[in-house]
C-alpha cells in the first residue's frame, strides 16, 4: 500500500520520559487493529486482529497487520492488551504469538476464551493469561493498566487506562453508550469522569460512528421488531448474524421460546463461540430450546430456526451455500424467512446483495437492515462521542477505528468540544507525547501481509495484480523457438489463450510480426532470451490491446534450439 504522508521520514529517537504511539493496523480501514505503545524502551500491544479481503484481493483469506516495525524488538513487548473479542481485535493475536509464544495476553474473561480457541489451533500452548475485570489495576514493566466497562456489540468489553511518567492515555476500544443494554452492563462514564479528573494526557477514540448524527438505536429496539418477524412466519426461520454476538443470538432464543420453535445454530464459528458464551454464562439457553442442525429437520417448518454465520456474505459460509442450494442438509423453500441480523461492513455490498437475490429467488422472504430495525451499530454515534469528549477532557486526542473519513469526523467532533490538539495518524504514522503534546514526528514502513492458506506474507501487491489481471484479462502464452546457428526463428510463434473467447485463428494474422520482431532484434544483435521474450511480449501486447480492448497477462516463451 503506498504511503499517504510522503512528507515523513523514520521517527528521531524517542525523548526520555516520552510515549511513543505506533498504529500498525486500524488507522485508515475498519479492521486488523493493532497499536503499540513504547516508553523507556519498552512495548505495549493494544489489540491484534485481522482485516477481511476484498474483491480486489483474490485468493487472500485474511489480512493482518503488519508486524515488521516491531520483529527486532518483540522481546521488549511486556503484553498483549485485547480490548474485546471481535475478529479485527483479536484475529491476528495467534500470528503474533507463532513470532514469540511466551508474551502475557490480558483481557476480559470472554475475549481471553474466544482468543483462547484460536491459541489452540494454531498449537499455541505457551502464552499466559491474564483475565482482568473493569476496575482491575495492573502492571506491565513502565504500563500501569486500569480497565473500564465499555458496551459494544460483544460482552465483556473494556477501554484500557494506561499510566507511564509521559501521562495517562485512555483507549476507548471498540463503545457505544446504550443506556439500557440486555446485560445492564453500561459504558462507566463514571470512571471516565475520574480519569478525566486525574488528567487524560491523550485520548484514543472509536471513530468508526462518528459521521452518524445523534445517538446509537438501543439494542432493546431490535426485540419487538424480530418478535414482529417470528410472528409473521408460518415456515422455517433462518437467522443470519454475527458468530460473536452473544446479545443478538439471545434474543434470537427467547423470541423462539415464544414461538414455539427449536432452534440449532449453523457454521463451525457460531457452534464453538455460542458454546464459549454459554459456558462462561454470557448467554442463557431456555431449556429444550436447542437441537441439533440435523435433527431440526425433523421438525414441523412452524417449529424450525436456524442461527447461521454469513451474514457479508462469506461465499464459503453456511448462508451463502443455503442461498447457492449447496448446503448439504439445508434445502431452503418457498415461504421460508431468513432475517439478516447484522450490519453491512463496508466492502462486502456486492456479497451481501448476491447472497439476499439467490435467497429471494427460492422464494423466501428476506428481513434486513435495508428493510426493518433488525439491526443496531456496536459503536458510538456522534452525539455520545461529545458526551465523552466533554466528560474526558481530553489534552490530546488521537482519533482510530475508521476510514480516513471516519476519523476526520471524529476529530471535528473533539475540537467542536474544545479539545485543542487533534492528531491524526494513519498506519505507520508515529505519534509522540511528550510534555503533554502529542504531535507527528514520523512514520515506519507498514504494508498489508495477507494470509494465503498456509502462507503467512509470501502473497505481495504485485502478485494480487497479477492474479486480478488473470481473473478479469486471462492470459495469453506464446512459444518462439530460435535456431542459435543461424541466429533466426525457426518454429513457432505457438499461441495458447485462456479466460476469453479467443479462439486460434484470432492469432493468425499477428504470427508473422512477431516473427519479424523478433529476428529483427536478432539482427541488431540481441541474443539474450530474457530480452526477446520483452520484444515478444511489447508485439502481441499492443495488437490485443488496439485489436480486442484488452490486457491479459502475457507470458512469452523464446526457446534456442
Ligand atoms: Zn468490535
Ligand atoms: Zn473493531
Amino acid at each position: 500500500m503506498s504511503h499517504p504522508h510522503p512528507e515523513l521520514s523514520a521517527p528521531p529517537e524517542l525523548p526520555a520520559g516520552g510515549l511513543r504511539v505506533i498504529p500498525l493496523g486500524g488507522l485508515g480501514e475498519v479492521g486488523r487493529n493493532m497499536t503499540v505503545f513504547e516508553y523507556d524502551g519498552r512495548l505495549l500491544v493494544v489489540d491484534c486482529g485481522v482485516l477481511f479481503p476484498d474483491d480486489s484481493q483474490p485468493g487472500v483469506d485474511l489480512i493482518l497487520p503488519d508486524f515488521g516495525p516491531i520483529r527486532d524488538r518483540l522481546d521488549a513487548v511486556e503484553a498483549i492488551v485485547l480490548t474485546h473479542g471481535h475478529e479485527d481485535h483479536i484475529g491476528a493475536t495467534p500470528y503474533l504469538l507463532r513470532e514469540r509464544q511466551d508474551i502475557p495476553l490480558v483481557g476480559s474473561e470472554l475475549t481471553l476464551a474466544l482468543v483462547n480457541s484460536k491459541l489452540r489451533e494454531h498449537r499455541l500452548r505457551q502464552t499466559p493469561f491474564y483475565t482482568v475485570k473493569e476496575g482491575d489495576r495492573i502492571s506491565f514493566g513502565p504500563f500501569d493498566l486500569e480497565f473500564v466497562a465499555v458496551n459494544h456489540s460483544i460482552p465483556d468489553a473494556l477501554a484500557v487506562a494506561i499510566r507511564t511518567g509521559a501521562g495517562m492515555v485512555l483507549h476507548t476500544g471498540d463503545f457505544k453508550m446504550d443506556q439500557l443494554p440486555l446485560d445492564g452492563r453500561i459504558t462507566d462514564l463514571r470512571a471516565f469522569a475520574r480519569l478525566g479528573e486525574e488528567g487524560v494526557d491523550l485520548f484514543l477514540t472509536d471513530s468508526t460512528n462518528a459521521e452518524v448524527p445523534g445517538f446509537t438505536t438501543a439494542e432493546r429496539r431490535i426485540t419487538p421488531v424480530l418478535e414482529q418477524a417470528f410472528a409473521e412466519s408460518s415456515q422455517r426461520i433462518i437467522v443470519a448474524c454475527f458468530a460473536s454476538h452473544v446479545h443478538r443470538v439471545q434474543q434470537v432464543l427467547d423470541a423462539a421460546v415464544k414461538h414455539n420453535r427449536k432452534v440449532a445454530y449453523v457454521g463451525r464459528s457460531m457452534v464453538r463461540n455460542m458454546a464459549i458464551a454459554r459456558d462462561l454464562g454470557y448467554l442463557t439457553v431456555p431449556p429444550g430450546v436447542m437441537v441439533e442442525a440435523k435433527e431440526l429437520a425433523d421438525l414441523a417448518p412452524e417449529r424450525q430456526v436456524l442461527i447461521s454465520t454469513g451474514s457479508q456474505g462469506e461465499p464459503l459460509s453456511a448462508l451463502a451455500r443455503i442461498a447457492q442450494r449447496s448446503h448439504n442438509f439445508v434445502h431452503l423453500q418457498e415461504g421460508d424467512t431468513v432475517i439478516l441480523a447484522s450490519s453491512l461492513i463496508p466492502g462486502n455490498e456486492n456479497a451481501v446483495y448476491r447472497v439476499i437475490n439467490g435467497l429471494m429467488r427460492l422464494g423466501a422472504r428476506v428481513v434486513h437492515k435495508g428493510n426493518a430495525l433488525v439491526h443496531v451499530s456496536g459503536h458510538a454515534s456522534a452525539g455520545e462521542l461529545l458526551y465523552c469528549y466533554n466528560i474526558v477532557r481530553p489534552r490530546n486526542v488521537l482519533p482510530v477505528h475508521g476510514e480516513v473519513r471516519h476519523m476526520l469526523a471524529n476529530g471535528e467532533l473533539a475540537k467542536a468540544t474544545g479539545v485543542e490538539n487533534v492528531v491524526y495518524a494513519e498506519d505507520g504514522v508515529v505519534v509522540d507525547l511528550v510534555d503533554g503534546v502529542a504531535s507527528v514526528v514520523g512514520k515506519v514502513e507498514c504494508g498489508y501481509v495477507f494470509v494465503d492458506g498456509q502462507s503467512v506474507g509470501d502473497v505481495t501487491e504485485s502478485e494480487l495484480k497479477d492474479r486480478r489481471i488473470l481473473g478479469e484479462e486471462g492470459f495469453i502464452s506464446v512459444i518462439v523457438v530460435v535456431d542459435s546457428v543461424s541466429g533466426k526463428v525457426s518454429a513457432g510463434p505457438e499461441i495458447h489463450a485462456r479466460g476469453h473467447a479467443w479462439v486460434d485463428s484470432d492469432f493468425e494474422s499477428i504470427k508473422q510480426p512477431i516473427v519479424d520482431a523478433v529476428n529483427r532484434s536478432l539482427d541488431e544483435g540481441t541474443t539474450d532470451t530474457y530480452q526477446l521474450q520483452q520484444t515478444v511480449r511489447r508485439t502481441i501486447g499492443r495488437w490485443v490491446s488496439n485489436t480486442h480492448k484488452r490486457r491479459p497477462m502475457i507470458i512469452p516463451v523464446v526457446v534456442e534450439a
